[in-house]
């Protein structure tokens, strides 16, 4: 078979019957000429150290504030997920995964999807437990309004310690895409700082913990909060990931 898909544009258009065809056909050429193509897509992230709120359920009102100063858009809250989308994952070539993590988050703006998509994909944040509220914090979103490879987006994400159920909130940025930039890192350590700073301003917020995330076992759970009917995805939660209530088991 002649080679003729390997022929560089505007070389196509020439007319079947110029190229040679008898000569060459089923004759294996010394070298394969190969063509590369290769996408290299770059996430990253980073949280801090986590911070203790003495608050009690009503502390999700609190999350919002503490991005004041710092976004750049509209502040959105991303809810824990519920057992039906335990499944859900950022990655297209899983539909099952794929269709409920956009049936879940569809709703968001494209910051925030984008904002997920990074975040998730590096296990920075984990919507089995976490509540993440999220910005654009710095550079630019394209003409669909989609961040662009060296903007940062992030802000605050927020779990119910176990041991304690006190809230545990962390500053987390993020930024990602087909690029890097050499100063993204330092301006993201700096908005991280910025946050953890409006974090501890909080009026509840009692100093800075060890955080110890809860594991979460996939397709378990299915315990359902007396108080607000969430049906939880995560197994060890004793505390209700969304309003923050003790869940009863048995
Ligand atoms: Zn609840």
């Amino acid at each position: 078979m002649p080679l003729d898909f390997l022929k560089r544009k505007g070389q196509t258009a020439e007319p079947a019957s110029a190229a040679p065809t008898k000569a060459t056909s089923g004759l294996m050429p010394e070298e394969v000429v190969a063509q590369d193509f290769q996408l290299k897509l770059y996430y990253a992230g980073k949280t801090s150290e986590g911070v203790r709120m003495r608050t009690g359920p009503q502390a999700m009102a609190e999350l919002p504030s503490m991005l004041v100063g710092l976004a750049k858009s509209e502040i959105e809250v991303v809810e824990p997920l519920p057992i039906e989308f335990s499944q859900a994952t950022p990655t297209i070539a899983r539909p099952s995964e794929a269709m409920q993590w956009l049936n879940a988050h569809h709703i968001h703006s494209p910051i925030t999807r984008h904002a997920l998509v990074v975040l998730e994909s590096i296990d920075a944040v984990d919507l089995a437990f976490d509540t993440f509220v999220c910005s654009l914090l710095d550079g630019e979103i394209d003409t669909s309004g989609y961040p662009e490879y060296n903007a940062i987006v992030g802000g605050v994400a927020a779990h119910w310690d176990e041991a304690t159920g006190d809230m545990i909130c962390r500053a987390v940025v993020g930024w990602g895409g087909r690029g890097v930039r050499g100063d993204t890192d330092r301006i993201g350590n700096k908005l991280l700082a910025s946050l953890l700073t409006n974090i501890l301003a909080n009026q509840h917020a009692v100093g800075l913990t060890a955080i110890e995330r809860p594991v979460p076992a996939a397709g378990r759970g299915g315990l359902v909060c007396a108080h607000c009917g969430f049906a939880s995805a995560h197994e060890r939660a004793f505390y209700c990931p969304k309003c923050g209530m003790r869940l009863l088991r048995g």
